[in-house]
Protein backbone atom coordinates (compact mmCIF):
# COMPACT_ATOMS: atom_id res chain seq x y z
CA UNK A 1 0.00 0.00 0.00
CA UNK A 2 0.91 3.21 -0.70
CA UNK A 3 1.34 5.62 1.59
CA UNK A 4 -2.34 8.28 1.87
CA UNK A 5 -1.60 11.49 -0.10
CA UNK A 6 -1.81 14.79 1.75
CA UNK A 7 -3.75 16.25 -0.59
CA UNK A 8 -7.20 15.85 0.10
CA UNK A 9 -8.39 16.45 -3.80
CA UNK A 10 -5.95 13.20 -4.77
CA UNK A 11 -7.06 11.33 -1.60
CA UNK A 12 -11.07 11.90 -2.85
CA UNK A 13 -9.79 10.72 -6.49
CA UNK A 14 -7.93 7.76 -5.02
CA UNK A 15 -10.98 6.57 -2.78
CA UNK A 16 -12.92 7.11 -5.92
CA UNK A 17 -11.14 4.83 -8.14
CA UNK A 18 -11.07 2.42 -5.23
CA UNK A 19 -14.85 2.74 -5.23
CA UNK A 20 -15.15 2.22 -9.37
CA UNK A 21 -12.69 -0.84 -9.04
CA UNK A 22 -15.33 -1.69 -6.18
CA UNK A 23 -18.15 -1.43 -8.22
CA UNK A 24 -16.34 -3.47 -10.98
CA UNK A 25 -16.25 -6.07 -9.37
CA UNK A 26 -19.63 -6.36 -7.43
CA UNK A 27 -21.03 -5.70 -11.32
CA UNK A 28 -19.58 -7.64 -14.33
CA UNK A 29 -18.03 -6.74 -17.39
CA UNK A 30 -20.07 -5.24 -20.15
CA UNK A 31 -21.44 -8.21 -21.46
CA UNK A 32 -19.01 -8.89 -24.09
CA UNK A 33 -19.28 -11.56 -27.49
CA UNK A 34 -16.73 -12.60 -29.87
CA UNK A 35 -18.51 -13.39 -33.34
CA UNK A 36 -15.92 -15.20 -35.34
CA UNK A 37 -15.12 -15.96 -39.36
CA UNK A 38 -18.32 -14.80 -40.64
CA UNK A 39 -18.06 -13.26 -43.79
CA UNK A 40 -19.42 -9.63 -43.17
CA UNK A 41 -21.85 -8.16 -45.27
CA UNK A 42 -21.91 -4.71 -44.03
CA UNK A 43 -25.12 -2.91 -44.74
CA UNK A 44 -23.16 -0.33 -47.29
CA UNK A 45 -23.19 -2.75 -50.14
CA UNK A 46 -19.53 -3.92 -50.49
CA UNK A 47 -18.25 -6.92 -50.83
CA UNK A 48 -18.28 -9.31 -48.26
CA UNK A 49 -15.29 -9.62 -45.76
CA UNK A 50 -14.35 -11.70 -43.47
CA UNK A 51 -13.85 -10.50 -40.10
CA UNK A 52 -14.54 -10.91 -36.22
CA UNK A 53 -17.09 -8.65 -34.52
CA UNK A 54 -16.98 -8.02 -30.72
CA UNK A 55 -20.32 -7.10 -29.35
CA UNK A 56 -20.08 -5.14 -25.91
CA UNK A 57 -23.01 -4.27 -23.87
CA UNK A 58 -25.58 -2.95 -26.68
CA UNK A 59 -23.06 -1.74 -29.13
CA UNK A 60 -20.77 -3.26 -31.82
CA UNK A 61 -16.86 -2.57 -30.28
CA UNK A 62 -14.58 -3.65 -32.70
CA UNK A 63 -14.43 -5.35 -35.98
CA UNK A 64 -11.44 -7.24 -37.60
CA UNK A 65 -8.82 -9.94 -36.93
CA UNK A 66 -9.66 -10.27 -33.23
CA UNK A 67 -8.52 -13.16 -30.60
CA UNK A 68 -11.05 -13.87 -27.51
CA UNK A 69 -10.71 -12.40 -24.19
CA UNK A 70 -10.21 -14.68 -21.27
CA UNK A 71 -13.75 -14.99 -20.53
CA UNK A 72 -15.62 -13.51 -23.05
CA UNK A 73 -18.31 -15.89 -25.11
CA UNK A 74 -17.41 -16.91 -28.71
CA UNK A 75 -19.92 -17.63 -31.58
CA UNK A 76 -18.43 -19.52 -34.37
CA UNK A 77 -19.66 -18.04 -37.01
CA UNK A 78 -17.82 -19.30 -40.27
CA UNK A 79 -19.77 -20.55 -43.55
CA UNK A 80 -22.13 -17.99 -42.29
CA UNK A 81 -23.10 -14.25 -43.53
CA UNK A 82 -23.00 -11.24 -40.32
CA UNK A 83 -25.35 -8.82 -41.55
CA UNK A 84 -26.83 -5.76 -39.87
CA UNK A 85 -30.40 -6.22 -38.43
CA UNK A 86 -32.97 -6.27 -40.96
CA UNK A 87 -35.15 -2.56 -41.17
CA UNK A 88 -39.13 -3.53 -42.25
CA UNK A 89 -40.12 -0.09 -43.76
CA UNK A 90 -43.61 -1.16 -43.55
CA UNK A 91 -44.64 -3.34 -41.29
CA UNK A 92 -48.48 -4.25 -40.01
CA UNK A 93 -47.41 -5.64 -36.11
CA UNK A 94 -49.07 -1.88 -34.19
CA UNK A 95 -51.32 -4.52 -32.58
CA UNK A 96 -49.38 -7.93 -33.02
CA UNK A 97 -46.26 -6.03 -30.19
CA UNK A 98 -49.26 -6.05 -27.88
CA UNK A 99 -50.46 -9.24 -27.75
CA UNK A 100 -46.99 -10.68 -29.14
CA UNK A 101 -44.47 -9.29 -28.31
CA UNK A 102 -42.19 -11.71 -28.33
CA UNK A 103 -42.69 -10.96 -32.34
CA UNK A 104 -41.39 -14.68 -33.65
CA UNK A 105 -42.54 -14.10 -37.00
CA UNK A 106 -40.64 -11.30 -37.07
CA UNK A 107 -37.63 -12.07 -35.34
CA UNK A 108 -36.92 -15.65 -36.91
CA UNK A 109 -36.92 -13.65 -40.83
CA UNK A 110 -33.96 -10.87 -39.12
CA UNK A 111 -35.78 -8.35 -38.74
CA UNK A 112 -34.58 -5.84 -35.69
CA UNK A 113 -36.56 -2.89 -36.31
CA UNK A 114 -39.87 -1.99 -37.66
CA UNK A 115 -42.11 1.03 -39.05
CA UNK A 116 -45.79 0.89 -38.36
CA UNK A 117 -48.27 3.53 -38.59
CA UNK A 118 -48.69 2.91 -41.78
CA UNK A 119 -51.24 2.92 -44.66
CA UNK A 120 -52.66 6.51 -43.26
CA UNK A 121 -53.71 4.45 -40.05
CA UNK A 122 -51.40 4.85 -36.93
CA UNK A 123 -52.24 4.70 -33.17
CA UNK A 124 -53.58 8.03 -31.43
CA UNK A 125 -52.24 9.81 -29.42
CA UNK A 126 -49.33 8.56 -30.87
CA UNK A 127 -47.42 9.12 -27.10
CA UNK A 128 -49.40 6.99 -25.17
CA UNK A 129 -49.28 4.21 -27.60
CA UNK A 130 -45.48 4.34 -27.42
CA UNK A 131 -45.19 4.55 -23.66
CA UNK A 132 -47.11 1.47 -23.90
CA UNK A 133 -44.31 0.01 -25.92
CA UNK A 134 -41.82 0.88 -23.61
CA UNK A 135 -43.56 -0.53 -20.61
CA UNK A 136 -43.83 -3.89 -22.04
CA UNK A 137 -40.99 -3.92 -24.57
CA UNK A 138 -41.26 -6.37 -27.82
CA UNK A 139 -38.50 -8.72 -28.98
CA UNK A 140 -37.51 -5.67 -31.63
CA UNK A 141 -37.31 -1.83 -32.19
CA UNK A 142 -40.07 -0.27 -33.52
CA UNK A 143 -40.72 3.23 -34.54
CA UNK A 144 -43.99 4.77 -35.57
CA UNK A 145 -44.93 7.06 -38.49
CA UNK A 146 -48.25 9.29 -37.78
CA UNK A 147 -51.14 8.27 -40.34
CA UNK A 148 -52.93 10.89 -42.26
CA UNK A 149 -56.17 8.98 -42.09
CA UNK A 150 -55.94 8.83 -38.13
CA UNK A 151 -55.12 12.86 -38.43
CA UNK A 152 -57.96 13.93 -40.94
CA UNK A 153 -60.75 11.50 -38.87
CA UNK A 154 -59.90 13.19 -35.85
CA UNK A 155 -60.57 16.31 -37.28
CA UNK A 156 -63.76 15.54 -39.36
CA UNK A 157 -65.05 12.77 -37.54
CA UNK A 158 -67.69 11.02 -40.29
CA UNK A 159 -67.87 13.75 -42.33
CA UNK A 160 -64.70 12.58 -44.35
CA UNK A 161 -65.98 12.03 -48.07
CA UNK A 162 -65.24 15.79 -49.27
CA UNK A 163 -61.98 18.25 -49.24
CA UNK A 164 -60.93 19.51 -45.82
CA UNK A 165 -61.39 23.44 -45.58
CA UNK A 166 -58.47 25.52 -44.88
CA UNK A 167 -59.28 25.81 -41.49
CA UNK A 168 -59.65 22.10 -40.82
CA UNK A 169 -56.12 21.43 -42.67
CA UNK A 170 -54.87 24.39 -39.99
CA UNK A 171 -56.27 21.61 -37.39
CA UNK A 172 -54.92 18.75 -38.98
CA UNK A 173 -51.06 20.39 -39.16
CA UNK A 174 -51.42 20.77 -35.23
CA UNK A 175 -52.26 17.05 -34.97
CA UNK A 176 -49.14 16.46 -36.77
CA UNK A 177 -47.19 19.14 -35.15
CA UNK A 178 -47.98 16.99 -31.66
CA UNK A 179 -47.42 13.38 -33.55
CA UNK A 180 -44.01 14.20 -34.16
CA UNK A 181 -43.37 15.93 -30.96
CA UNK A 182 -44.77 12.60 -29.61
CA UNK A 183 -42.05 10.25 -31.26
CA UNK A 184 -43.30 9.70 -35.18
CA UNK A 185 -40.69 9.65 -37.87
CA UNK A 186 -42.84 10.44 -41.12
CA UNK A 187 -46.06 10.79 -41.87
CA UNK A 188 -47.90 7.53 -44.00
CA UNK A 189 -51.10 7.77 -45.86
CA UNK A 190 -53.04 5.82 -47.66
CA UNK A 191 -55.16 7.41 -50.41
CA UNK A 192 -56.46 4.81 -52.16
CA UNK A 193 -58.26 3.63 -48.95
CA UNK A 194 -61.82 5.72 -48.09
CA UNK A 195 -60.63 8.21 -45.73
CA UNK A 196 -57.36 9.57 -46.98
CA UNK A 197 -58.79 8.90 -50.56
CA UNK A 198 -60.43 12.52 -50.39
CA UNK A 199 -57.83 14.42 -49.49
CA UNK A 200 -56.36 16.53 -52.04
CA UNK A 201 -52.77 16.81 -52.86
CA UNK A 202 -52.83 20.57 -51.19
CA UNK A 203 -54.02 19.07 -48.29
CA UNK A 204 -51.25 16.17 -48.22
CA UNK A 205 -48.80 18.86 -49.25
CA UNK A 206 -49.68 21.18 -46.17
CA UNK A 207 -49.23 18.23 -43.61
CA UNK A 208 -46.47 16.87 -45.41
CA UNK A 209 -44.50 20.35 -44.57
CA UNK A 210 -45.21 19.63 -40.66
CA UNK A 211 -43.60 16.64 -41.03
CA UNK A 212 -40.71 17.69 -43.37
CA UNK A 213 -39.18 20.66 -40.62
CA UNK A 214 -39.30 17.91 -38.11
CA UNK A 215 -36.69 15.94 -40.20
CA UNK A 216 -39.18 13.24 -40.97
CA UNK A 217 -40.36 11.79 -44.56
CA UNK A 218 -43.75 10.86 -46.07
CA UNK A 219 -45.24 7.28 -46.90
CA UNK A 220 -47.90 6.61 -49.22
CA UNK A 221 -49.69 3.68 -50.58
CA UNK A 222 -50.22 5.65 -53.60
CA UNK A 223 -53.68 6.97 -54.71
CA UNK A 224 -53.77 3.96 -57.56
CA UNK A 225 -51.54 0.78 -58.33
CA UNK A 226 -53.83 0.11 -60.99
CA UNK A 227 -54.35 1.45 -64.33
CA UNK A 228 -53.15 5.30 -63.17
CA UNK A 229 -50.60 3.90 -61.73
CA UNK A 230 -48.24 6.17 -63.18
CA UNK A 231 -50.26 9.57 -62.39
CA UNK A 232 -50.29 8.21 -58.87
CA UNK A 233 -46.36 8.29 -58.83
CA UNK A 234 -46.30 11.57 -60.07
CA UNK A 235 -48.31 12.60 -56.96
CA UNK A 236 -45.57 11.32 -55.15
CA UNK A 237 -42.98 13.14 -57.11
CA UNK A 238 -45.48 16.22 -56.62
CA UNK A 239 -45.98 16.09 -52.97
CA UNK A 240 -41.91 15.68 -52.49
CA UNK A 241 -41.03 18.63 -54.75
CA UNK A 242 -43.75 21.23 -53.21
CA UNK A 243 -43.40 19.72 -49.60
CA UNK A 244 -39.44 19.84 -49.85
CA UNK A 245 -38.95 16.22 -47.79
CA UNK A 246 -38.45 12.75 -48.59
CA UNK A 247 -41.04 10.95 -50.15
CA UNK A 248 -40.94 7.29 -50.46
CA UNK A 249 -43.82 4.97 -52.73
CA UNK A 250 -44.42 2.13 -50.26
CA UNK A 251 -45.21 -1.51 -51.38
CA UNK A 252 -44.64 -0.21 -55.26
CA UNK A 253 -46.89 -2.09 -57.36
CA UNK A 254 -47.86 -2.47 -60.85
CA UNK A 255 -50.80 -3.85 -60.25
CA UNK A 256 -53.11 -4.54 -63.40
CA UNK A 257 -53.01 -6.02 -66.87
CA UNK A 258 -53.05 -2.41 -67.77
CA UNK A 259 -49.87 -1.02 -66.06
CA UNK A 260 -47.85 -4.30 -66.68
CA UNK A 261 -44.36 -3.60 -68.44
CA UNK A 262 -44.19 0.02 -67.14
CA UNK A 263 -41.55 -0.36 -64.98
CA UNK A 264 -38.85 1.23 -66.87
CA UNK A 265 -41.24 3.81 -67.25
CA UNK A 266 -41.64 4.31 -63.15
CA UNK A 267 -38.03 4.02 -62.65
CA UNK A 268 -37.49 6.80 -65.42
CA UNK A 269 -39.89 9.10 -63.97
CA UNK A 270 -38.45 8.84 -60.46
CA UNK A 271 -34.76 8.77 -61.33
CA UNK A 272 -35.66 12.44 -63.40
CA UNK A 273 -37.15 13.67 -60.08
CA UNK A 274 -34.10 12.41 -58.65
CA UNK A 275 -32.29 14.50 -60.51
CA UNK A 276 -34.23 17.53 -60.24
CA UNK A 277 -33.25 17.24 -56.13
CA UNK A 278 -36.68 15.42 -55.11
CA UNK A 279 -35.47 12.70 -52.96
CA UNK A 280 -37.53 9.53 -53.54
CA UNK A 281 -37.59 5.87 -52.65
CA UNK A 282 -39.54 3.02 -52.52
CA UNK A 283 -39.87 -0.43 -50.89
CA UNK A 284 -41.16 -3.65 -52.66
CA UNK A 285 -42.52 -6.82 -51.03
CA UNK A 286 -41.40 -10.06 -52.68
CA UNK A 287 -44.70 -11.67 -53.71
CA UNK A 288 -46.38 -11.20 -56.93
CA UNK A 289 -49.53 -12.16 -55.66
CA UNK A 290 -52.49 -10.95 -53.09
CA UNK A 291 -55.05 -12.71 -50.88
CA UNK A 292 -58.51 -12.13 -50.59
CA UNK A 293 -62.27 -13.06 -51.53
CA UNK A 294 -63.53 -13.19 -55.26
CA UNK A 295 -65.76 -10.22 -54.48
CA UNK A 296 -62.88 -7.17 -53.72
CA UNK A 297 -62.06 -8.17 -57.50
CA UNK A 298 -65.42 -6.53 -59.46
CA UNK A 299 -65.74 -2.55 -58.02
CA UNK A 300 -69.22 -2.29 -59.02
CA UNK A 301 -69.87 -5.00 -56.93
CA UNK A 302 -72.25 -6.45 -59.52
CA UNK A 303 -70.95 -10.46 -59.48
CA UNK A 304 -73.42 -11.30 -62.03
CA UNK A 305 -72.71 -9.36 -64.69
CA UNK A 306 -70.45 -11.08 -67.10
CA UNK A 307 -69.73 -7.51 -68.31
CA UNK A 308 -68.47 -6.64 -65.08
CA UNK A 309 -66.40 -9.84 -64.26
CA UNK A 310 -65.33 -10.18 -67.42
CA UNK A 311 -63.41 -7.16 -67.22
CA UNK A 312 -62.08 -7.96 -63.51
CA UNK A 313 -60.94 -11.00 -64.84
CA UNK A 314 -59.17 -9.11 -67.79
CA UNK A 315 -57.69 -6.68 -65.30
CA UNK A 316 -55.72 -9.32 -63.57
CA UNK A 317 -54.43 -10.95 -66.85
CA UNK A 318 -57.19 -13.88 -66.89
CA UNK A 319 -58.70 -16.62 -65.15
CA UNK A 320 -55.61 -18.73 -64.75
CA UNK A 321 -54.36 -16.07 -62.65
CA UNK A 322 -56.63 -16.60 -60.08
CA UNK A 323 -56.11 -19.21 -57.92
CA UNK A 324 -58.91 -20.63 -55.59
CA UNK A 325 -57.23 -21.30 -52.21
CA UNK A 326 -60.57 -22.01 -49.95
CA UNK A 327 -64.09 -22.58 -51.27
CA UNK A 328 -66.52 -24.70 -48.51
CA UNK A 329 -69.44 -25.48 -50.67
CA UNK A 330 -66.83 -28.03 -52.76
CA UNK A 331 -63.42 -27.88 -51.65
CA UNK A 332 -62.14 -30.00 -54.99
CA UNK A 333 -61.94 -26.39 -56.36
CA UNK A 334 -59.02 -25.31 -53.84
CA UNK A 335 -55.83 -25.52 -55.38
CA UNK A 336 -57.02 -25.24 -58.83
CA UNK A 337 -57.56 -21.94 -60.65
CA UNK A 338 -60.64 -20.46 -61.81
CA UNK A 339 -60.03 -21.35 -65.81
CA UNK A 340 -59.08 -24.60 -64.57
CA UNK A 341 -62.49 -25.19 -63.03
CA UNK A 342 -64.36 -23.43 -65.48
CA UNK A 343 -62.65 -25.80 -68.35
CA UNK A 344 -63.60 -29.13 -66.48
CA UNK A 345 -67.03 -27.61 -66.12
CA UNK A 346 -67.35 -26.60 -69.94
CA UNK A 347 -68.95 -23.12 -68.48
CA UNK A 348 -67.29 -19.66 -68.68
CA UNK A 349 -65.22 -17.94 -65.99
CA UNK A 350 -67.41 -15.58 -65.87
CA UNK A 351 -70.34 -17.67 -65.16
CA UNK A 352 -68.52 -19.41 -62.93
CA UNK A 353 -67.51 -16.80 -60.99
CA UNK A 354 -70.75 -15.69 -60.31
CA UNK A 355 -71.82 -18.95 -59.52
CA UNK A 356 -69.08 -18.85 -56.94
CA UNK A 357 -70.10 -15.54 -55.14
CA UNK A 358 -73.72 -16.35 -54.88
CA UNK A 359 -73.19 -19.58 -53.62
CA UNK A 360 -70.89 -17.76 -50.36
CA UNK A 361 -67.71 -16.52 -52.17
CA UNK A 362 -64.16 -18.01 -51.69
CA UNK A 363 -60.55 -17.49 -50.82
CA UNK A 364 -58.39 -16.43 -53.91
CA UNK A 365 -54.66 -15.51 -55.03
CA UNK A 366 -54.64 -13.08 -57.29
CA UNK A 367 -52.03 -12.15 -59.78
CA UNK A 368 -50.49 -8.41 -59.20
CA UNK A 369 -47.48 -8.36 -60.50
CA UNK A 370 -45.54 -9.57 -63.43
CA UNK A 371 -41.93 -11.12 -62.53
CA UNK A 372 -39.91 -8.73 -64.80
CA UNK A 373 -41.23 -5.72 -63.09
CA UNK A 374 -40.85 -7.13 -60.04
CA UNK A 375 -36.92 -7.62 -60.70
CA UNK A 376 -36.61 -3.94 -62.52
CA UNK A 377 -38.31 -2.40 -59.27
CA UNK A 378 -36.01 -4.34 -57.45
CA UNK A 379 -32.95 -4.02 -59.24
CA UNK A 380 -33.44 0.57 -58.74
CA UNK A 381 -30.78 1.10 -56.01
CA UNK A 382 -33.18 3.44 -54.29
CA UNK A 383 -35.60 0.72 -53.82
CA UNK A 384 -35.71 -1.51 -50.20
CA UNK A 385 -37.40 -4.43 -49.34
CA UNK A 386 -40.02 -4.62 -47.02
CA UNK A 387 -42.78 -7.05 -45.98
CA UNK A 388 -46.03 -5.09 -45.97
CA UNK A 389 -46.53 -8.35 -43.11
CA UNK A 390 -46.38 -8.15 -39.54
CA UNK A 391 -47.29 -10.03 -36.61
CA UNK A 392 -50.76 -12.44 -37.44
CA UNK A 393 -50.32 -11.58 -40.80
CA UNK A 394 -52.19 -14.24 -43.07
CA UNK A 395 -50.58 -13.73 -46.16
CA UNK A 396 -47.22 -15.62 -46.67
CA UNK A 397 -44.95 -12.44 -46.57
CA UNK A 398 -45.77 -11.86 -43.16
CA UNK A 399 -43.29 -14.55 -42.06
CA UNK A 400 -41.60 -15.15 -44.89
CA UNK A 401 -40.23 -11.65 -46.96
CA UNK A 402 -36.72 -11.63 -45.98
CA UNK A 403 -35.26 -14.80 -45.91
CA UNK A 404 -37.38 -15.49 -49.64
CA UNK A 405 -35.23 -12.25 -51.06
CA UNK A 406 -31.52 -13.80 -49.94
CA UNK A 407 -33.12 -17.64 -50.93
CA UNK A 408 -34.90 -17.06 -54.05
CA UNK A 409 -33.99 -13.17 -55.54
CA UNK A 410 -30.40 -13.62 -54.27
CA UNK A 411 -29.60 -16.91 -54.73
CA UNK A 412 -31.73 -18.68 -57.06
CA UNK A 413 -33.14 -15.76 -59.70
CA UNK A 414 -29.97 -13.94 -58.78
CA UNK A 415 -31.41 -10.52 -59.32
CA UNK A 416 -29.79 -8.41 -56.68
CA UNK A 417 -25.68 -9.82 -55.12
CA UNK A 418 -25.90 -10.48 -51.47
CA UNK A 419 -24.20 -7.26 -49.99
CA UNK A 420 -27.04 -5.44 -52.39
CA UNK A 421 -29.69 -7.38 -51.06
CA UNK A 422 -28.41 -7.01 -47.60
CA UNK A 423 -27.70 -2.88 -47.93
CA UNK A 424 -31.59 -3.09 -49.24
CA UNK A 425 -32.40 -4.66 -45.60
CA UNK A 426 -30.98 -2.44 -43.82
CA UNK A 427 -28.43 0.38 -44.65
CA UNK A 428 -30.99 1.95 -46.98
CA UNK A 429 -33.97 1.95 -44.61
CA UNK A 430 -32.09 2.94 -41.88
CA UNK A 431 -31.26 6.57 -44.20
CA UNK A 432 -34.42 6.63 -44.54
CA UNK A 433 -35.54 5.99 -41.44
CA UNK A 434 -32.84 9.02 -40.07
CA UNK A 435 -31.24 5.92 -37.90
CA UNK A 436 -27.96 7.03 -38.12
CA UNK A 437 -26.75 4.55 -35.35
CA UNK A 438 -28.30 1.53 -36.88
CA UNK A 439 -28.48 -0.10 -40.20
CA UNK A 440 -24.45 -0.64 -40.97
CA UNK A 441 -21.96 -2.91 -39.17
CA UNK A 442 -18.94 -0.36 -37.94
CA UNK A 443 -17.43 -0.04 -34.39
CA UNK A 444 -19.87 2.09 -32.54
CA UNK A 445 -23.06 1.11 -34.06
CA UNK A 446 -25.66 -0.54 -31.95
CA UNK A 447 -25.27 -4.28 -32.18
CA UNK A 448 -28.84 -5.08 -33.75
CA UNK A 449 -27.35 -8.02 -36.35
CA UNK A 450 -28.20 -11.01 -38.10
CA UNK A 451 -26.17 -14.51 -38.32
CA UNK A 452 -28.05 -16.51 -41.72
CA UNK A 453 -26.73 -19.40 -43.86
CA UNK A 454 -26.44 -18.01 -47.65
CA UNK A 455 -26.93 -21.93 -48.75
CA UNK A 456 -29.72 -22.57 -46.79
CA UNK A 457 -32.02 -19.17 -46.18
CA UNK A 458 -35.29 -19.77 -47.49
CA UNK A 459 -38.80 -18.81 -46.92
CA UNK A 460 -41.56 -21.41 -45.98
CA UNK A 461 -44.55 -19.59 -45.96
CA UNK A 462 -47.41 -20.44 -48.24
CA UNK A 463 -50.90 -18.87 -48.85
CA UNK A 464 -52.30 -21.79 -47.23
CA UNK A 465 -49.46 -21.74 -44.34
CA UNK A 466 -48.72 -18.44 -43.77
CA UNK A 467 -47.13 -18.53 -40.38
CA UNK A 468 -44.57 -21.19 -41.02
CA UNK A 469 -41.60 -19.53 -40.09
CA UNK A 470 -38.45 -19.77 -42.54
CA UNK A 471 -35.28 -21.61 -42.17
CA UNK A 472 -31.39 -20.21 -42.57
CA UNK A 473 -30.86 -16.99 -40.06
CA UNK A 474 -29.54 -18.42 -37.36
CA UNK A 475 -28.88 -15.80 -35.04
CA UNK A 476 -30.70 -12.49 -34.23
CA UNK A 477 -29.64 -9.71 -31.48
CA UNK A 478 -31.21 -7.29 -31.21
CA UNK A 479 -29.50 -3.45 -28.78
CA UNK A 480 -26.94 -6.57 -28.24
CA UNK A 481 -29.13 -9.22 -27.00
CA UNK A 482 -29.79 -12.45 -28.10
CA UNK A 483 -33.00 -12.85 -29.03
CA UNK A 484 -33.20 -15.73 -31.84
CA UNK A 485 -30.91 -18.96 -32.02
CA UNK A 486 -31.40 -22.43 -33.25
CA UNK A 487 -34.92 -21.85 -35.09
CA UNK A 488 -36.28 -20.35 -30.80
CA UNK A 489 -36.95 -17.36 -29.63
CA UNK A 490 -34.45 -16.98 -26.62
CA UNK A 491 -37.05 -15.14 -24.90
CA UNK A 492 -35.23 -11.49 -24.52
CA UNK A 493 -37.01 -8.66 -24.93
CA UNK A 494 -34.78 -6.16 -25.50
CA UNK A 495 -36.67 -4.30 -28.50
CA UNK A 496 -36.40 0.08 -27.57
CA UNK A 497 -38.89 2.35 -29.32
CA UNK A 498 -36.98 4.38 -32.09
CA UNK A 499 -37.34 8.12 -32.39
CA UNK A 500 -35.95 10.94 -33.85
ZN1 LIG B 1 -50.75 -0.52 -48.18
Amino acid sequence: MRPLPRSPTLLAALLCTAALIGTAHAAPQPHSVLITGADIADGTGAPLRKASVRVKGDRIDAIGELQPLSGEQVVDARGLVLAPGFIDPHNHSDEGLETDPQAETQISQGITTLLIGQDGGSAWPLGEYLERRRANPPALNVATCLGHATVREAVMGQDYKRAATPAEILRMEELVERGFKEGAICLSSGIEYVIGSYATTEEIVALSRVAGRHGGFYISHIRDEADRALSAMQEVVTIGEQAKLPVQNTHIKLGTKGVWGKSAEVIALYDAARKRGVDVSADCYPYDAWMSNMKVMVPSKRWDDPVDVGRALDDIGGAQNVLITGYTPDTAYEGRTLAQVAASRGITPEALFSEMVAKGDAAIVGKSMTEEDMKTLYQWPWTMVSSDGGIGMEHPRGAGTYPKVLGSYVREKQWLSLPEAVRKMSGLPAWRLGLTDRGTLEPGKIADLVLFNPATVKDNSTYEKPFLLSTGIEKVWVNGQLVWSEGKATGERPGKVVTR
